[in-house]
């Protein structure tokens, strides 16, 4: 994977279907997901030149293009938000976003989506559904971003203090 800033990422090269104009499009909504980040830093943008041609199906989920923000908090808690460009199992593009949080429960699952959003490209254009999925993210990023919240939310039990 190559990290950087959006603007680093080889759009034409990680798309090679990709008119300017919905280049133009992802920009603009990657610049939404930017403002948006609370403590915003330069390099967060990860992308993976190897799977700009799908690579078949392979264990996992290849990412193209993505960004995860990660937030920790003390005692090994943790808030995640995702946007990410990738393959499904069938060889079309889909735009993933999705929230995930540290796992209390009493049996240890690691970590839950508490939300999540999918859209495939199909009859939708990549850009119409990253749009989408930026603006979805940038819902989530506004909430309280505090993993009790989110799992409060979900149903699961809170962080255990020690
Ligand atoms: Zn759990």
């Amino acid at each position: 994977m190559m990290r950087g800033a959006f603007d680093d990422a080889p759009l034409t090269t990680l798309f090679p279907l990709l008119t300017p104009a919905e280049a133009a499009s992802l920009h603009r909504a990657a610049g939404t997901v930017d403002a948006a980040r609370a403590r915003r830093t330069a390099a967060d943008w990860e992308w993976a030149l190897e799977h700009a041609a799908f690579p078949g199906t392979p264990l996992g989920t290849p990412i193209v293009l993505g960004l995860d923000v990660i937030e920790h908090a003390e005692g090994g808690d943790q808030l995640e938000f995702l946007l990410q460009v990738v393959w499904t199992d069938r060889g079309h593009l889909a735009v993933d976003t999705a929230v995930n949080v540290a796992c209390w429960c009493e049996t240890d699952h690691a970590t839950h989506d508490v939300d999540a959003l999918r859209l495939v490209i199909d009859e939708t254009s990549l850009s119409d559904a990253f749009r989408a999925g930026a603006e979805r993210l940038t819902g989530w990023l506004a909430d309280p971003h505090d993993a009790d919240h989110w799992r409060a939310k979900a149903g699961l039990p809170p962080r255990r203090m020690s």
